[in-house]
């Protein structure tokens, strides 16, 4: 075959390849069809590596099919044995390694000649190059740290270092003229990998001052950060379809990281350097707004007032993940409907620890899609409903963050479900200790609202017990 005619096919494939991304990346934006968009972005994927291997002639099909058997094992094995609730640092480790692998390609092509350009090296490799390291290395650390926050591996409390941003400054500065150095001197190794070494530091201490709870934000961010490193190991290798998927990869994590900061009111300076979560509510302040005021219920108790309602909304949380209270949930749901309730699920964007994550888990159970509602519509029913179940969610019901004056307030402004204008609320946590935002909430001390302190997954099946008896 002519080198032409194999070049067309070559992009012929990668654009393919680009398309199933595209078409991957709009499945993905809806529940209904996110099967099928990871499927078609997995196909473009598999498709843009093949390609790639056999038209370098890098490797030959056997290899090319036991690297398929192995990595298809792994995934799958992953994908099978991984908790819902362990799924942000999975992610966190699959950006880490992208990043890492740009790192690496990239000093790599700077030592072999075979993966530079035909005519030598071009100031565009040489740009690539310090990109592919920066960002790669930066994404790695941070990546690691990441996973080390949320797999409980170092603390998840925001460790604030004094003078951070002044050295984290200082070391962003640092990689850049070294990077630039670089560019002027391709033939001096050792300055790449000061600039790996540099920016190695500066990803570990730019996520070092980051609470856990923030860790997804972070983890969108980086994700993004990686799709920028693999679109500068494109430029590096001049491979089309690794520049196509490292930009969707970076616009993606980016619309998604502005989306996240947005459903909670906080602006990306904030979740990177607020430190949120380093201040706890004093026993004091939590002594003040519950003091006499809360009051404790039971299964019992809340199974006789969901016989009397016509209308139930059920408002999962943090705690139904923690608790796997989903299948619970669901049980109590069909017993409800069967019984002839209205029943619904209200779904804060940001409720949980990931984007999406109460959806995830209410589909797990075969929870009708139809029965999700979102923050408005939620909001405008509220008032009509007898009963709101609050299963484990505390910061994203918390009428405090209607109180948009108070400086010190972390969740000021926050759109937040108003579960305390229905009839009867029924907040089933453990304890009164606060959410993520760290500060008290006055929801479980309204006139309106019953605790039912106790687990999650126990209390939803002692209720549907008692319904049951009754
Ligand atoms: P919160 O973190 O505010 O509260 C969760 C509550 O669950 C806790 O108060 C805890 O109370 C309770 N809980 C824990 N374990 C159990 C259990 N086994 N059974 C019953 N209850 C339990 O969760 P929300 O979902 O309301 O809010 C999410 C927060 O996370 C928001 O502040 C949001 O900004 C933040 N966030 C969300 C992200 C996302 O993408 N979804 C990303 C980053 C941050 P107790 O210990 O008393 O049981």
């Amino acid at each position: 075959m002519s080198e032409t005619l194999t070049q067309a096919l070559v992009n012929l494939a990668y654009v393919i390849a680009a398309s199933l991304f595209i078409l991957g990346l709009k499945g993905l934006s809806h529940p209904r069809t996110a099967v099928r968009g990871n499927l078609l972005g997995a196909a473009g994927m598999l498709l843009a590596v093949v390609v790639t291997l056999l038209d370098r002639h890098i490797i030959g099909f056997e290899l090319i099919l036991a690297g398929f058997v192995i990595g298809a094992a792994i995934g799958a094995t992953l994908a099978v044995r991984i908790q819902m609730t362990a799924m942000p640092q999975l992610v966190a480790l699959f950006n880490g390694f992208g990043g890492a692998a740009s790192a690496v390609v990239a000093g790599a092509a700077l030592i072999d000649p075979t993966l530079q350009p035909s005519g030598g090296i071009t100031l565009q490799f040489s740009v690539a190059t310090v990109l592919s390291g920066l960002i790669g290395a930066v994404t790695f650390w941070g990546s690691l740290v990441a996973f080390g926050k949320l797999q409980g591996l170092i603390t998840e409390k925001p460790v604030l270092l004094p003078g951070r941003h002044v050295l984290n400054l200082a070391l962003l500065l640092g990689s850049l003229a070294l990077g630039a150095l670089l560019v002027g001197a391709p033939q001096e190794f050792w300055l790449y990998w000061t600039v790996v070494a540099a920016a190695s530091l500066l990803g570990v201490l730019l996520v070092i001052p980051i609470g856990g709870a923030d860790m997804p934000v972070v983890i969108s961010l980086l994700n993004s950060y990686s799709g920028l490193a693999a679109a500068a190991t494109g430029f590096v290798l001049s491979n089309n379809a690794l520049i196509i998927s490292g930009s969707l990869v970076g616009a993606a994590g980016l619309i998604l990281t502005n989306l996240m900061c947005k459903a909670m009111n906080r602006s990306l300076p904030n979740v990177l350097f607020g430190g949120v979560g380093a201040v706890v509510a004093t026993a004091q302040e939590q002594e003040d707004i519950y003091a006499g005021k809360v009051k404790a219920t039971s299964p019992e108790e809340v199974a006789m007032l969901l016989e009397g309602a016509r209308r139930v909304v059920f408002v999962p949380g943090y705690g139904m993940a923690v608790a796997q209270a989903q299948y619970a949930t669901r049980d109590l749901y069909q017993l409800l409907e069967a019984k002839g309730v209205e029943v619904e699920f209200a779904i804060h964007p940001v409720a949980g620890r990931m984007p999406g994550h109460m959806n995830v888990l209410l589909a797990e159970v075969d929870i009708p899609y139809d029965k999700l509602k979102g923050l408005e519509e939620s909001n405008s029913l509220f008032p009509q409903t007898d009963v709101v179940i609050v299963v484990g969610a505390n910061d994203v019901v918390n009428p405090v963050a209607r109180d948009v004056n108070d400086p010190s307030n972390p969740i000021a402004g926050m759109p937040i479900l108003e579960v305390d204008k229905a009839k009867t609320v029924v907040v089933i946590k453990r304890s009164l200790s606060p959410g993520f935002a760290g500060i008290p909430n006055p929801l479980f001390a309204a006139d309106n609202t019953l605790m039912l302190f106790a687990d999650a997954k126990k209390a939803l099946t002692d209720i549907v017990a008692a319904l049951k008896e009754s």
